[in-house]
């Protein structure tokens, strides 16, 4: 893998999915040591971005490597659908520079060719709780105009095939290879 165009790669998307944070931050309530998103999920991530994931592992303490191998582990011994990740520690993502596309995305709206998705923490009162109704379980319309917003909410497509610029990556001669959960490539 040519790190360099991978992290070339990482910038643009970067910047991309900033702008939409940005756009959509007066519903984002996302903070440092806040970590549900990370808690409960599979991880899809492609072979590449697993290779890059690594190398974060790699530069880790030989203590924090231990602590990862036990997570891993123990998911391995009591195999789950949803699962806490292995790289979580105290609530911090110990590769953060080194994290999966799929976790840049955390936290927005997301629209998908069936349905929309609001991130689970709304209930949490987090992203999207200015707007969310627990009497009704359901985002409601009526808390959204009171609220008099500066910007509309909007769902946004994340789903990797709409939030990658392959132009760019076949610029880069990337390959991302095979997709599939976190814990299945450890
Ligand atoms: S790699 Fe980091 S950001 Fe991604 S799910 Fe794991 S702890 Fe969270
Ligand atoms: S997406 Fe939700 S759970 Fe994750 S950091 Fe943001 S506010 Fe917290």
């Amino acid at each position: 893998m040519s790190i360099d165009n991978y992290e070339k790669f990482l910038t643009t998307l970067n910047n991309d999915l900033n702008k939409i944070f940005k756009y959509q931050e007066e519903y984002i309530f996302c903070k440092e040591g806040c970590s549900f998103c990370c808690e409960q999920g599979e991880y899809p991530v492609s072979e590449l971005e697993f290779e890059y994931m690594k190398l974060g592992y790699e530069q880790l303490s030989e203590d924090t490597k231990e602590v990862i191998k036990k997570n891993i582990q123990e998911l391995k011994n009591n195999p789950q659908k949803m699962y806490k990740c292995p790289f979580l520690i105290n609530k911090s993502c110990c590769i953060y520079k080194h994290r999966a596309i799929v976790c840049r995305t955390f936290g927005i709206m997301t629209e998908t060719k069936d349905s929309v998705k609001v991130p689970f923490c709304h209930k949490l009162g987090l992203n999207y709780s200015n707007i969310y109704d627990p009497k009704t379980d359901k985002l409601s319309m009526e808390l959204y105009e009171k609220g008099n917003f500066k910007i509309p909410l909007k769902p946004f497509n994340l789903e990797p095939q709409e939030v990658m610029n392959f132009d760019l990556a076949k610029e880069l001669n990337l390959d991302f290879g095979e997709r599939k959960r976190l814990i299945d490539w450890l």
